[in-house]
């Protein structure tokens, strides 16, 4: 279970109402039960069932392992919005492929818009799906989620390291990039429409690599699993 308080070994510690309900509710975990917290900074914490009341439940932190399920590629996804269950599936796919960032991005073809008076509730929604799938896959750092950007802004960000942006057409394949591929790499991924030409342009101007998958057109939900788990199986874990 996911906590954002600092833990410590041998404390009591009253399980926030979010986990209180998944554990207690739902899972109907009882007194002298295990359970496993992480609070997203590398590590878990075995811990017991303690107090277990109708509205509130706390648990015995009895000890903490250091648990390293981290990629060392550091990946960034850029991933232009597209309609909102694909957005939730990419960005599920990408934490549980081992992203340590994940860039939302407004480009020229969104279908999908985010109002600015609905992008908090927004982000609270995409964090809750990087909670579940951190937890899901059993990663102890919580990756980062960034505010959406507008492409400009985003280019105009430093970046050390390799960005690419898929696009499908006559580009060199992603498994034809270096083997000793500058990292951190950040991955650019278009929506339902695509990038358009003048976007893909000012990437290249903005010394972005073009890179495609091959001859079919994936939807972009696939592009990105495909595209993270290729950058993954060459250059980090
Ligand atoms: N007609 C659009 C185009 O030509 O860009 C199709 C967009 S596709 C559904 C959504 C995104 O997935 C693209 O913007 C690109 O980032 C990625 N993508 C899909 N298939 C690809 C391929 N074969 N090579 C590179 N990128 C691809």
């Amino acid at each position: 279970f996911y906590v954002t308080d600092a833990l410590t070994v041998g404390q009591a510690f009253t399980l926030p109402d979010s986990t209180f309900r998944h554990a207690v509710q739902v899972l109907r975990l009882n007194v002298g039960e295990p359970l496993i917290l992480f609070n997203g900074e590398g590590g878990e914490y075995a811990a017991q069932m303690h107090n277990v009341s109708k509205r509130s439940a706390s648990v015995l932190i009895e000890a903490f392992a250091e648990i390293d399920t981290e990629s060392p590629l550091q990946l960034t996804l850029v991933q232009a919005i597209i309609k909102p269950d694909k957005m939730d599936f990419a960005l599920q796919k990408a934490v549980e492929l081992g992203v340590a960032t994940f860039q939302p991005l407004v480009t020229q073809r969104s279908v999908a818009r985010i109002g600015k008076e609905k992008v908090d509730k927004k982000m609270q929604h995409w964090e809750g799906i990087m909670v579940a799938a951190c937890e899901q896959s059993g990663r102890t750092r919580m990756p980062q989620l960034n505010a959406p950007l507008e492409l400009d802004d985003w280019l105009e960000q430093p970046f050390e390291g390799t960005r690419l942006i898929l696009a499908p057409g006559d580009f060199p394949r992603i498994n034809s990039l270096p083997l000793d591929l500058p990292t951190p790499v950040a991955l650019l991924i278009g929506p339902e429409g695509g990038f358009s030409d003048a976007e893909v342009a000012s990437c290249v101007q903005a010394g972005v690599t073009p890179v495609s998958l091959g001859p079919r057109i994936l939807r972009a939900e696939t592009a990105s699993i495909t595209a993270l788990a290729l950058l993954q199986h060459h250059y980090g874990d």
